[in-house]
């Protein structure tokens, strides 16, 4: 989608979005797959509401990307604008136990800036891409933890409402990558209480989860992480490893030689491939498996 008129190009300027036209998604998520569309950089929160209300006014439609680490992004011209937050200098800021952190901040970087100054807790996040907001937004974990623990307060922008405001933690459920947000909540910022711990200890832990994933994961290659959630009791990649389906690919969308739960773009895989695999592998899990899997990565579909 294509913004080009000049009045609403003139009010975005005025409220500090940058505009980056014809935007390659292919180039923003971690799958390498997507579409074209505008791109709206948001520097200030505070201009967030008045963002809104401008493209509701106008009839544009828009979605929101973090760090593009869980999604599987249409082909094509896409119909709607995407916005994203620029991080501000700097992203976090530590108050005894206590991290403020942007929710456009680096997950990865948050986890060893902290650590570096003895708060732990997040060790499991360490090697999960994208950004902050993205892990709240879906309460990203790994080996046994979560961020939702560790959430003392999350400002956002709440749609319904149509303004900025700030949960405490115990307003809000964490579940197993779900969370209480509404659809259209926009995270803007957290403060997460982390407990004290010596930097060795933590950094003793970050090696054993880097390990961890070295061993099992396909890191050099184009994924979104896990394609579906675990069902309750069960593991959607040791259902498709018995099913011998790695290595099954659509196109170049493929199942990984690795772990059986990510899927790989080996080449040039369209949203349309992917799909199509990931409609494949759900089919022949229900048919053997009598089970629907979900899907953790978010589609976005043109
Ligand atoms: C190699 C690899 C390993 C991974 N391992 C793990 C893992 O161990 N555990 C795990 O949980 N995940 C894992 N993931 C998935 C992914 O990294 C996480 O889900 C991450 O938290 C997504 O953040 P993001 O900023 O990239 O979100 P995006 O992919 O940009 O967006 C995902 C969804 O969140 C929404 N969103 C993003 N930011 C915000 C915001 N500020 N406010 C509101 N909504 C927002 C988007 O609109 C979209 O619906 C892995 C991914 C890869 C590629």
């Amino acid at each position: 989608m294509r913004i080009s008129d000049p009045k609403l190009l003139g009010r975005l300027s005025e409220l500090g979005i940058e505009l980056r036209a014809t935007t390659k998604l292919s180039e923003l998520t971690s799958l390498g797959i997507g579409g074209t569309t505008d791109l709206l950089r948001i520097a200030k929160h505070e201009s967030i509401p008045d963002l809104l209300k401008l493209l509701d006014a106008n009839h544009i439609p828009h979605k929101f990307l973090g760090g593009g680490s869980n999604l599987l992004v249409d082909d094509g011209e896409l119909p709607w604008v995407v916005q994203q937050l620029v991080p501000p200098e700097p992203d976090i800021v530590l108050e005894g136990n206590l991290a403020h952190v942007d929710a456009a901040a680096d997950l990865g970087r948050t986890v060893t800036f902290c650590a570096k100054r003895d708060l732990g807790g997040m060790e499991g996040l360490i090697g999960v891409p994208g950004t902050v907001g993205g892990a709240l937004r879906m309460n990203a974990g790994a080996y046994g933890m979560q961020i939702g623990t560790y959430v003392r307060e999350v400002k956002l922008y709440r749609a319904a409402a149509r303004k900025i405001e700030t949960l405490r933690g115990h307003q809000i459920s964490f579940e197993y990558r779900h969370t209480s947000f509404a659809p259209d909540d926009m995270m803007l910022a957290v403060i997460l209480e982390l407990p004290s711990k010596p930097y060795n200890e933590i950094l003793k832990g970050i090696r054993i989860c880097n390990e961890k994933r070295r061993s099992s994961q396909p890191l050099g290659q184009k994924s979104a992480g896990c394609i579906f959630k675990n069902p309750p009791g069960a593991s959607a990649g040791r259902m498709i490893d018995e099913l011998g389906l790695k290595g099954h690919s659509v196109g170049d969308a493929r199942v990984s030689d690795r772990h059986a739960n990510f899927f790989v773009n080996a080449g040039r895989a369209s949203a349309k491939d992917m799909l199509a695999l990931i409609a494949d592998v759900c089919e022949r899990v229900q048919k053997t498996y009598g089970l629907s899997l979900e899907n953790e990565v978010v589609v976005w579909n043109a």
